[in-house]
């Protein structure tokens, strides 16, 4: 059985109502090994033939429909909740909402919460109707819980590129619940807190503060090494959520002020052998998703950068007043 609520009915039901002849299926990584199971019971239920999109998808950054326009009638997107993008095919967002229990760590929780009072709430995607059980839970144990809003995202989740729930949040420590590193980090980046994660997959309760000095000491000296290039890439991502080509061209031109080169390069997936060919470059500047510089660096040979740490090179910007790039949906840059 799997462990998340892939809420079959819900896409049937809709794939009936727009009487779709085709459609297109899309889920993240960790959801593909579902689809040919989904695949199989649409079909069945329906008049329907059904696309897997087998192309990585990290995110509701890279619903899959300007590939599949003119191919389905309608996207089943599994596993994020919609952004403020115009998507090219009517796109249906299933959650897929883990069916895993966080009460008996909850309980295990409030150890490390003990001298916290006010708590800002979190999670991503898979656990957010885990919040307001809680947020209960926590306030029945003498805490002040608070849930930040963004125009970007539902209320007390955050993306990996996009941090607005808990911005200016007033709170003593943030409460994330979800797995990996990934969104934590990014959290403890983004607010001067302390963030405590519980992973519910395996009942695991660390603080953030070990990993994100770890991480930091990785971006000083990329940094520092990319402080010795003169040729620059930038490099801007085609996947409809990333596409900043505008930030791309005032980067580019940052990069010629300061009487260096510098060629935007257009990709879809962004990757080492991707930028293999471009020898002749130093270092990279990204301006697709804001993680791939800040998580995959190690794969990468040559430094590739995120725009606020250009500005660091090039002594725009104090190391001291680091700050993590975040995709603004809502307010996009866009040309
Ligand atoms: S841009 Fe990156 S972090 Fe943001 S939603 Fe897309 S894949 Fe996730």
């Amino acid at each position: 059985m799997s462990m998340y609520d892939m809420d079959l009915d819900r896409a049937i039901r809709k794939i009936k109502s727009l009487d779709a002849k085709t459609v297109g299926l899309q889920f993240p990584e960790g959801l593909k090994v579902q689809s040919t199971k989904i695949a199989k019971a649409i079909e069945n239920e329906t008049d329907t033939i059904v696309i897997i999109s087998g192309d990585p998808c990290f995110g509701a950054c890279d619903v899959s429909d300007w590939k599949m326009k003119g191919s389905v009638d309608l996207i089943v997107h599994y596993g994020h909740t919609p952004l403020p993008l115009k998507y090219e095919v009517p796109t249906l967002f299933i959650e897929a909402y883990s069916k895993i229990d966080i009460k008996k760590d909850l309980k295990k929780c409030l150890e490390n919460l003990k001298n916290v009072s006010r708590i800002g709430l979190v999670t991503t995607t898979q656990h957010l109707h885990l919040l307001n059980e809680t947020k209960d839970f926590l306030e029945d144990n003498g805490k002040e819980v608070i849930l930040g809003s963004s125009p970007s995202t539902r209320k007390g989740q955050v993306l990996g590129c996009n941090f607005s729930s808990i911005k200016y949040l007033e709170v003593d420590a943030i409460l994330f619940i979800g797995s990996g590193n990934f969104h934590p980090l990014g959290i403890k980046l983004f607010s001067n807190v302390p963030v405590i994660a519980l992973d519910p997959y395996n009942s695991e309760i660390r603080s953030m503060d070990e990993f994100a000095d770890r991480i930091l000491r990785i971006r000083f000296a990329r940094i520092t090494k990319a402080r010795s290039a003169k040729k620059w890439g930038v490099i801007v991502s085609s996947k409809e959520g990333q596409y900043r080509m505008m930030l791309a061209r005032e980067i580019k031109k940052t990069i010629e002020d300061a009487e260096m080169e510098a060629y935007i390069i257009l990709l879809d997936n962004v990757s080492p052998d991707a930028l293999l060919p471009y020898l002749d470059l130093d270092a990279f500047v990204v301006s697709a998703c804001p993680r791939i510089a800040i998580d995959d660096s190690q794969m990468y040979k040559k430094p590739l950068i995120t725009p606020q740490e250009l500005e660091i090179v090039l002594n725009k910007r104090e190391w001291e007043h680091y700050q993590l790039d975040e995709i603004l949906f809502h307010e996009r840059y866009h040309s």
